[in-house]
């Protein structure tokens, strides 16, 4: 089949002759990929940043399709179904996914003793996300082997839906749906989203849904924020066009006591504006001596009101430096973080979605054949082209 492979930092191929995925457990499924989307996440394999990618592997994660075969202990699927497949792989049994905590599964993650020694415990397996998250062939393929595919795969019977409207199901909707839960947004709360990629447009929708009052959003890329503008009925800050600092215009804008909620949808590769933090975490990481770049991180702690939250949909990866520990203790802040619990939300999102109260395809600007995934991946990385969310058809 037809893959995209990961072969190093800025490496990406299409190869051609990459074996087909076979059943491995009686629970497993395999689907033909229909539409496979590009993820900021996958921009830290792609830059390198990200420990223990293998030359050879599968990357994506973000994909849906048809159910081309099921595994005999699989009472769930069946061939023909149409399906988005979460990027969290959850056993659904363990104490963790009795909580419906799918992104902290116990028992999903093969190499859990590489996560543990990392991280104290491990988290779930993910799809196509480096051997310390379970070394699992992910979804920018022909077909993939979705396992304990009777639990997280998300049955689409509404054929009026095209795979557009329903795919981001798979990640990036859940994404912004929890961050704004985890924000704790109270009615007329206002809300600040740093980073308008395809995770910050979907954080600023869900903040409206569950009760902002106001909205603004931080990035420097004119379209990004123009569609934040637009489609988020956000008010906006270019972060690289004001005078001062956005502490200082956020202060401006709430009469000086700061965003009650604060949404980091930036994570690890956050980019400066010539602060010092910034400038240190940048040589930092040049030299591998730091993997994140947490200017962002710093910056939320210090812009949200006393009593506020910050909520951090964005992926940290490795140790950050230079926290601001001191003013989120002192200030009283509440912070929740983490990778998506995505089928908890699936069928309430999903429900939205055929009421029409949100059409997901609004943040897709490049949609094209699988062969095109090692172009995009840089064009979406540079935000070339007006890029801002990539599908792929294998
Ligand atoms: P993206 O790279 O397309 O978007 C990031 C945006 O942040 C860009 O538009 C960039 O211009 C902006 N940005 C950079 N520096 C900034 C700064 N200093 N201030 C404000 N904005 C800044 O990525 P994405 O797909 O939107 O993903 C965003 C983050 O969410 C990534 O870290 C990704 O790994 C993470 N993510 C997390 C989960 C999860 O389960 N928690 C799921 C999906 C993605
Ligand atoms: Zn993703």
């Amino acid at each position: 089949m037809r893959a995209l492979v990961w072969y190093g930092k800025e490496d990406v191929r299409c190869d051609r002759d990459v074996p087909d995925p076979k059943i491995e457990d009686p629970r497993d499924a395999i689907v033909k990929i229909t539409a496979t989307a590009i993820c900021g996440s996958d921009l830290h394999l792609y830059d390198g940043y990200m420990p223990t990618m293998e030359k050879g592997d599968i990357l994506g994660h973000e994909p849906m399709g048809e159910v081309v075969e099921v595994g005999s202990g699989n009472k769930k699927l069946k061939v023909g179904d149409r399906v988005v497949v979460p990027f969290t792989i959850s056993c659904g049994s363990c104490f963790f996914c009795q909580q419906e905590l799918y992104s902290l599964c116990d028992t999903s993650n093969r190499n859990a003793e590489i996560a543990r020694k990392a991280m104290g415990q491990s988290p779930a397996g993910l799809l196509g996300y480096s051997h310390m998250l379970g070394g699992f062939a992910g979804g920018q393929a022909e077909y993939l082997r979705v396992p304990y595919a009777d639990v997280g795969p998300l049955k689409i019977e509404n054929d009026s839906l095209s795979d557009e409207q329903v795919l981001f199901l798979s990640d990036i909707f859940p994404t912004g749906y929890m961050a704004a839960e985890n924000g704790e947004i109270v009615e007329g709360d206002t809300v600040a989203v740093w980073g308008c990629g395809p995770v910050g447009q979907f954080c600023i929708q869900s903040a409206w849904m569950l009760g902002a009052g106001r909205v603004i959003a931080i990035d420097r890329v004119p379209e990004r924020l123009h569609m934040a503008e637009e489609k988020g009925k956000a008010e906006i800050i270019n972060f690289g066009k004001i005078e001062g600092g956005v502490y200082d215009r956020l202060m401006e804008m709430t009469g000086g006591r700061g965003p009650d909620r604060c949404i980091d949808a930036v994570g690890a590769e956050a980019h400066g504006t010539g602060s010092f933090d910034a400038v240190l975490d940048k040589a930092k990481a040049a030299v591998f001596l730091a993997t994140d770049r947490a200017h962002v991180l710093r910056e939320t702690i210090m812009c949200c009101r006393k009593g506020g939250t910050v909520s951090i949909p964005g992926v940290y990866i490795g140790m950050v430096d230079k926290m601001p520990m001191g003013a989120a203790m002192n200030k009283g802040l509440t912070l929740k973080m983490g990778q998506t619990h995505v089928p908890h939300y699936h069928h309430k999102l999903l429900e939205k979605i055929e009421a029409g109260e949100i059409d997901p395809s609004f943040v897709v600007t490049h949609s094209r054949p699988l062969e095109d995934g090692p172009e995009l991946y840089k064009t979406f990385r540079e935000k070339e082209d007006g890029c801002i969310k990539v599908v792929l058809k294998p």
